[in-house]
């Protein structure tokens, strides 16, 4: 390290934020000069994490989705802002490369569970399937020219809960990018955006852990990393454990996932793969993960009696 370098550095201070946001603890670790730059450049991050919120969440009426939702089947072309287009662009494509393992369209089944799970009741099959009607990918049609989306059935409901979290703190970032913050560690409820190492060290350290006893600590930077795991939100009934990641296959929560961790360059889609390789199971993430190959996967599942692991992590 030059002396200029460490001249530098030796001017910044770590600062760290927290907040709870869209439904989970969300962290914010950086390097700045002095105290009022941290402190407006948190929470400008912060505020810009609230805006996406009220364009993405799934639990306010008045949301953008929600309204596009309510348009479904209507038989228009739905023009909607550039954050909500860019997130479903994103999922659309993630879905296309996982053959609909990722589903942002699932919203009907996801409400289904919800309303299970808070009456402790499971639901019948009639109510699965009729759910289920009401989704598929295929039926969410984008105009990337137009901005503009058309969902071709009455009663779709999008649900972007797969990935949110990874394209907030995405978001997040850049903003404390645009204040000159370099060094920065955005903890999104378990979706993580790295950018520089801390000053004068190789990574960020970032613990994971498979879901029971075995952890591996790495130095990363200018990456993301997601994980996704039954850890609190869940469904028990009968004594059996169903995962709130749905099986977009049969509109029933995961039986075999502990746990699974991806790392990509982009937060957005480390959040969604984390999502899809859980739904894919090990077998099948092996064929997708060759379309993606600047990720990787830690995936964890029952396989009957046995956990079975695979990991492509250095
Ligand atoms: P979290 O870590 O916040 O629990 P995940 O990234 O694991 O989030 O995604 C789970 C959420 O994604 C669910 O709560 C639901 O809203 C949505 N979801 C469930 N199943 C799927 C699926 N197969 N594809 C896309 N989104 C899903
Ligand atoms: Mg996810």
């Amino acid at each position: 390290m030059s002396i200029l370098t460490s001249l530098s550095h030796a001017q910044e201070s770590r600062y760290s934020f927290e907040k709870g946001m869209m439904g989970s603890p969300f962290k914010l670790v950086f390097y700045a000069k002095n105290d009022s730059i941290a402190n407006i450049a948190a929470q400008s991050a912060f505020k810009r994490i609230e805006k996406l919120n009220e364009i993405l969440s799934d639990y306010r009426d008045g949301s953008e989705i929600n309204m596009l939702s309510a348009q479904s089947g209507s038989g228009k072309w739905v023009p909607v802002s550039d954050d909500l287009f860019n997130i479903l662009a994103i999922s659309q494509d993630i879905s296309k490369k996982t053959d609909g393992a990722f589903d942002a369209t699932l919203g009907p089944v996801v409400q289904m569970w919800r309303h299970a799970t808070r009456k402790g009741v499971f639901p019948q099959e009639t109510e699965i399937r009729e759910a289920m009607s009401k989704t598929g990918y295929t039926k969410m049609k984008l105009d990337s020219k137009a901005k503009r989306v058309f969902l071709s059935q009455k009663g779709m409901r999008l649900d972007i809960g797969g990935l949110g979290k990874g394209f907030a703190a995405e978001e997040a970032v850049k903003v404390l990018k645009s204040f000159g913050i370099k060094s920065i560690m955005m903890d999104a409820g378990g979706k993580i955006v790295l950018t520089n190492p801390p000053p004068g060290t190789k990574g960020w350290n970032i613990t994971i852990s498979n879901g029971s006893d075995s952890l591996k600590t790495m130095a990363l930077s200018h990456i993301a990393l997601a994980t996704s795991g039954p850890t609190y939100r869940y469904m028990e009934y009968n004594g059996i454990r169903y995962s709130h990641i749905v099986d977009p296959k049969t509109g029933i929560g995961l039986l075999f996932h502990v746990r699974t961790t991806a790392i990509s360059p982009d937060g957005t889609v480390a959040d969604a793969l984390a999502t899809a390789f859980s739904v894919a199971g090990i077998e099948k993430s092996k064929k997708i993960i060759a379309l993606f190959p600047d990720s990787k996967v830690w995936l964890v599942e029952k396989q009957g009696e046995h956990v079975a692991d695979w990991n492509t992590l250095e």
